[in-house]
């Protein structure tokens, strides 16, 4: 009966602390909404929501009623994607102006500046 190589006393090691699955940043749970401009499928967090309000006008916003839209943030060249090829109009289901695309571009660009 050969001799145990560990003697019978060693301390138990200490119960490890329960390692909590780490998620990868980019699994977390952020909803994802397709940019109308690139086409891009982005975590929301990256995009902002573009809402045609009842006159025709385009504003920014979350919590705005009504069909949005959403747009890369801060991307002036996806904002030209979405107002030039349809993306918006599809999108909202109805024509967008020239000037409700002004409106929201000087809009964007003054959020970003905040
Ligand atoms: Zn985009």
């Amino acid at each position: 009966m050969p001799a145990s190589p560990w003697p019978t006393s060693t301390p138990r090691p200490l119960p490890r602390a329960p390692t909590r699955s780490k998620i990868p940043a980019d699994q977390r749970r952020s909803p994802l909404r397709t940019c109308v401009g690139c086409r891009k499928v982005r975590p929301q967090d990256e995009l902002v929501r573009v809402a045609r309000t009842g006159d025709g006008s385009l504003a920014v916003g979350r919590t705005l009623p009504g069909r949005g839209a959403w747009l890369c943030r801060g991307s002036s060249s996806c904002l030209d994607l979405a107002g030039g090829r349809g993306g918006f109009a599809r999108s909202f289901r109805a024509p967008v102006s020239a000037s409700a695309l002004a409106e929201l571009r000087s809009a964007m660009a003054a959020d970003q500046q905040s």
